[in-house]
């Protein structure tokens, strides 16, 4: 008889391993199948600021390290495995790695989404030194500076409206000749004084030393080139949820992101989906965090009410 665990989590990021922390302090088989290294996204940032109780902020492959501490603490398993295919739609969910098929009673699905890159040369060995993808996270980093913004959707258009409070100057730069951004942003975008656009454009090439030191702007309609000095470029063209996995099996969105409300429950149940990669307005470390105590908590309410249905069932009978 295969082993089957309490909860399979999918993916070693901070929702995964909060979701570990709470459901193996309750006394839950955890597992967490992760296919690079603990920490997820978290792991590619030398610097986190706003995630609370490290006053000097904390570096973003240690804080990864100490949930996976955590979790283990109190029994959660990790397997350095990739998930290759999922069937979550029995009782009890089948997971396939290389290393063979696992079993689970409930799955979290903490598989992250990765930022699109806007694929100029030298962007990512310019990550962390000029380039980013997140103006929440690294937005103080460039306090008083000039910074660029790539994008002309809803977060490149409250990403502006935050550096705008943070920066001198900053340039928007859209591939289009007006902004995809709902109606709400247009005014405060277009009423702030430091704020300029470049329409009609793309970043062709980064000016760097060590660090970013500007951008070389592209006017798609003229083939016009013009060069800004920068010290921040912000990449904010979208994400990849990391939901192909399921593909077929739960609801997505238009985009690719699993749906599931604040509960994390997705349209199967015992399936449950965490952090970045679900239907939500801010992600974020701590958001992330947030998702993973609530799966745990509705998986351990469904385990607890699947296991009772069993035993008033063998009762009737
Ligand atoms: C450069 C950078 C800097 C950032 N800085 C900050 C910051 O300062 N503050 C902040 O709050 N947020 C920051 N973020 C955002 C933050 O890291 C994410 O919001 C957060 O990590 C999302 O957590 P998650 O658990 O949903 O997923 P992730 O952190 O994306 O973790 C997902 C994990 O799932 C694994 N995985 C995916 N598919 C599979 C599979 N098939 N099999 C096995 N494993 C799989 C991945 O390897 C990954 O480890 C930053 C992001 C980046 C990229």
């Amino acid at each position: 008889m295969e082993h089957i665990y309490d909860m399979v989590i999918i993916g070693g990021g901070p929702g995964g391993y909060t979701a570990a922390l709470y459901g193996a302090r309750s006394g839950l088989d955890t597992l967490i199948l992760e296919r690079l290294s603990a920490g997820g996204q978290m792991a590619l940032t030398d610097q986190i600021d706003n995630y609370p109780g490290f006053e000097d902020g904390i570096d973003g492959f240690s804080l990864g390290e100490k949930m996976l501490r955590g979790a283990e603490r109190f029994g959660a398993q990790t397997k350095m495995a990739e998930v290759r295919a999922v069937r979550l739609n029995g009782a009890v969910k089948e997971i396939e790695t290389a290393g063979g098929t696992l079993y689970g009673r409930t799955v979290i699905l903490a598989t992250g989404a990765t930022p699109r890159a806007l694929g100029v040369a030298g962007e990512q060995e310019l990550i962390g030194r000029g380039v980013s993808y997140c103006a929440s996270c690294d937005g103080m980093f460039y306090r008083g500076k000039t910074v660029v913004i790539v994008g002309g959707g809803n977060t490149a258009a409250a990403d502006a409206i935050l550096l705008s409070r943070i920066c001198e100057k900053v340039f928007v730069v859209h591939r289009r000749d007006t902004l995809r951004a709902t109606k709400i942003y247009h005014e405060p975008l277009m009423k702030a004084e430091n704020i300029a656009f470049c329409w009609n454009s793309t970043v062709s090439e980064l000016l760097h030393g060590d660090k970013l030191t500007g951008v070389k702007v592209r006017n798609i309609q003229t083939g016009e080139e013009t060069e800004i000095s920068c010290d921040g470029l912000f990449v904010c063209i979208g994400r990849e949820p990391a939901s192909e996995l399921v593909k077929g099996q739960l609801e997505l969105d238009g985009a690719g992101y699993i749906v599931a409300d604040e509960s994390t429950r997705t349209s199967l149940p015992g399936v449950y989906a965490v952090g970045d990669v679900r239907t939500k307005a801010f992600r974020q470390v701590v958001t992330a965090v947030g998702d993973g105590a609530t799966a745990a908590y509705y998986a351990d309410e469904y385990l607890t009410e699947t296991k009772q249905a069993q035993e008033d069932g063998a009762l009737d009978r």
